[in-house]
């Protein structure tokens, strides 16, 4: 019973910020897509069910379970430290959120990881599916990592199930082409991520790339120094992806899972074309 109301939460805030976001970016667009959805959606949503059933076969307790066990045994800090369930909570939430950014940090810096996270940047253009658009490899090493946070801290299931719903429906709004006025984007991104702070991490251009790692709170990125305002280029001007993996085939779901095992042959001088042209 309790599985079934936390899936129903889940499909349903899942459903409802995925069609709010579509209807959104369809109806107020941020910039010109490249390309049109058809040749981009197949692929990213068909990644997201490729995904979801990763985590559900290999890892079915997933955090939320850890999180019951820590409860029912007492294990974890926040139980020995006896603290009440809201304040464990908050924090919890707030910790997960931070080693959340500092994953997407090593997985710039680690070029092994690396490979498995740039599927996620070679999208040609970033919309709400971009959101989604992560390599199973990846999906299941940052579970196994929210698992050990999870059952180091004691995070209570419930701040584990908001953590995780927050995440997604704030994924696809940063990721979105929604648009957001100049002056409700920069309120709203002293709380949450917007897409004009994330579109920065899409940039061809490799420092842009290597800055805005936040997907939810967006304080991690002052406070380590990883914060960029905006891109060099403007926004409606950037280049989106990587200056590899751009052919038009590569959007196709069997591409996407093999990209973090080839190495394209033009990588070192498309990157540098690129680079020149942009700046
Ligand atoms: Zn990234
Ligand atoms: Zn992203």
């Amino acid at each position: 019973m309790r599985l079934m109301t936390e899936l129903a939460i889940r499909l349903t805030a899942f459903a409802g910020m995925f069609l709010a976001m579509a209807l959104w970016e369809i109806f107020a667009p941020r910039r010109r897509l490249s390309l049109r959805r058809a040749a981009r959606w197949p692929g990213n949503l068909a990644i997201l069910v490729v995904d979801a059933l990763a985590v559900r076969l290999l890892i079915p307790t997933a955090a939320v379970g850890v999180a019951l066990i820590a409860a029912a045994r007492g294990f974890g800090l926040f139980h020995l430290l006896g603290w009440p369930a809201w304040l464990a909570g908050v924090v919890g939430f707030v910790v997960l959120d931070l080693v959340i950014y500092g994953q997407h940090v090593v997985f710039h810096r680690v070029p092994w990881l690396w490979r498995l996270h740039r599927m996620h940047h070679a999208d040609l253009d970033i919309d709400l599916t971009t959101g989604v658009r992560f390599h199973p490899i990846e999906i299941l090493i940052s579970m196994a990592i929210k698992v050990a946070v999870v059952a180091l801290f004691g995070v209570p299931a419930a701040a584990v199930v908001a953590f995780e719903v927050v995440l997604n429906a704030t994924s696809m709004f940063n990721h979105s082409n929604a648009v957001l006025p100049l002056w409700l984007d920069r309120a709203v991104r002293l709380v949450v991520v917007t897409p004009d702070m994330h579109r920065v991490h899409h940039s061809v251009v490799r420092a842009e790339t290597d800055s805005n790692f936040g997907f939810n709170l967006p304080w991690w990125d002052w406070l380590f120094r990883t914060y960029r305002a905006e891109p060099a280029s403007g926004h409606d001007a950037m280049t989106i992806g990587l200056p590899i993996f751009r052919a038009p085939g590569e959007l196709r779901l069997d591409r996407l899972l093999t990209q973090p095992f080839r190495t394209p042959a033009n990588a070192g001088s498309a990157a540098s074309a690129i680079e020149s042209s942009t700046t």
